[in-house]
């Protein structure tokens, strides 16, 4: 963890609002991951912090990546685009899924050439995929359980299970070949048993579709959702991580290559947001701070991931709650009603918050003309 030290004295070099990533942190998150999780290939989902730096710093740890456009594919694409030719192209094949399910024509033919492993979960996409990219290899995404998930996305994704192996035999009758199957038991799950389920039901599914005839799914993707700590109520990765391996073992012969997609756990705890006071009022009687940061900026975590921010200070003081106010005109810019701090902070003081590395930066906007925060790396 960067010190409140260190935090301050980066912000006083680099201005606000700063947004500072720990590659540490990122390093022994992936390390986390693997040593947790042996027999799982991790594909880090590069939306949850697309920093180029943070993408090459898994890439030099010998992550693979889940990429959703074209614009991600570039960023991972940066690090292997001197290697020859054919070393490139097997590169890709094995690190690489394009894990959104829904893609433009023009994204399909643009990587057709590299044999894309692709999830899909409905028939329209099939027809799309054997016209634009015929050379992909698929994988079908299950629609699975995202009870007491933080963000879910069971809505908008997955196949029925009860439909899954008219899929496959479908996209088989298409000429294309389904590899295997993926699911994603929602953002931030802290319900375990979503992955065990999931597994539970992906293994019935390979069955299914071996007893109709087909057997040429080798591949199972637990997809993301691990969460990261922000809290003491997120039990530790190591207990999902148990629940994990010994459903995958018990249902999932070695030879089936299992892979996942985490993006908030590799990302979550490796950033944090510096912000200064910029103005301070009392409203109805409660003291308000105005920072140069806020929900259209690094904080958008509040309005698309659902998710929470605790602040801190460098100064100390007696505490009382107070409302953090972002600093654009809008009133939804609100990072927190009940945000206990010091009384005594003033103009030009500093405020912090951990834990704010994925889904934050990413969604940044320009919106009143103010900035996204610069950002800062840090290698411990
Ligand atoms: C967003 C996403 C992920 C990453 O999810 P986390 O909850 O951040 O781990 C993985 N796979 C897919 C398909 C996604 O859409």
């Amino acid at each position: 963890m960067i010190s409140a030290k260190v935090l301050q004295q980066l912000a006083e070099t680099h201005g606000t609002p700063l947004f500072v990533i720990d590659h540490d942190e990122v390093r022994s998150n992936y390390a986390a991951f693997k040593k947790y999780l042996p027999r799982v290939q991790a594909y880090y989902a590069v939306k949850a912090n697309p920093e180029p730096a943070i993408v090459k710093t898994l890439f030099d740890a010998g992550a693979s990546f889940d990429i959703s456009s074209i614009a991600e594919f570039l960023v991972v694409h940066e690090n292997i685009k001197d290697m020859p030719e054919k070393e490139r192209h097997d590169w890709i094949l094995d690190n690489i899924i394009y894990a959104n399910p829904i893609k433009a024509n023009e994204t399909l033919a643009e990587l057709d050439s590299y044999k894309p492993l692709l999830t899909f979960d409905n028939l329209e996409e099939i027809k799309k995929i054997r016209q634009y990219a015929p050379n992909s290899r698929l994988v079908l995404r299950l629609r699975v359980s995202n009870a007491g998930a933080m963000v879910e996305l069971s809505s908008k994704f997955g196949a029925e299970p009860d439909e899954a192996v008219d899929m496959i035999l479908e996209a088989e009758k298409e000429g294309l070949s389904v590899e295997g199957l993926s699911f994603h038991v929602g953002s931030q799950t802290t319900n375990f048993e979503n992955y065990v389920q999931a597994i539970d039901l992906a293994a019935l599914i390979f069955r299914e579709a071996r007893e109709r005839g087909y057997d040429k799914m080798n591949l199972l993707d637990i997809g993301g959702g691990f969460p990261a700590p922000y809290d003491e109520s997120v039990r530790p990765f190591s207990e999902l991580a148990k629940r994990i391996n010994a459903e995958l073992d018990r249902l999932f012969p070695a030879d089936i290559k299992i892979i996942a997609e985490p993006g908030r756990f590799i990302a979550g705890t490796a950033g944090t947001s510096v912000s200064k006071i910029i103005g301070k009022a009392v409203r109805h009687g409660k003291l308000c701070y105005y920072i140069d940061d806020g929900v259209y900026h690094t904080f958008s975590g509040i309005i698309f991931d659902h998710c929470r921010y605790r602040m801190g200070s460098f100064k100390e003081g007696p505490t009382q709650i107070c409302t953090v106010f972002g600093p654009t005109c809008d009133g939804l810019d609100v990072i927190s009603m009940t945000e206990e701090l010091p009384s005594n902070l003033e103009r030009d003081e500093f405020l912090y918050s951990r834990n704010i590395g994925a889904y934050s930066g990413a969604t940044s906007t320009w919106f009143n003309g103010f900035p996204p925060a610069t950002v800062v790396h840090v290698n411990r």
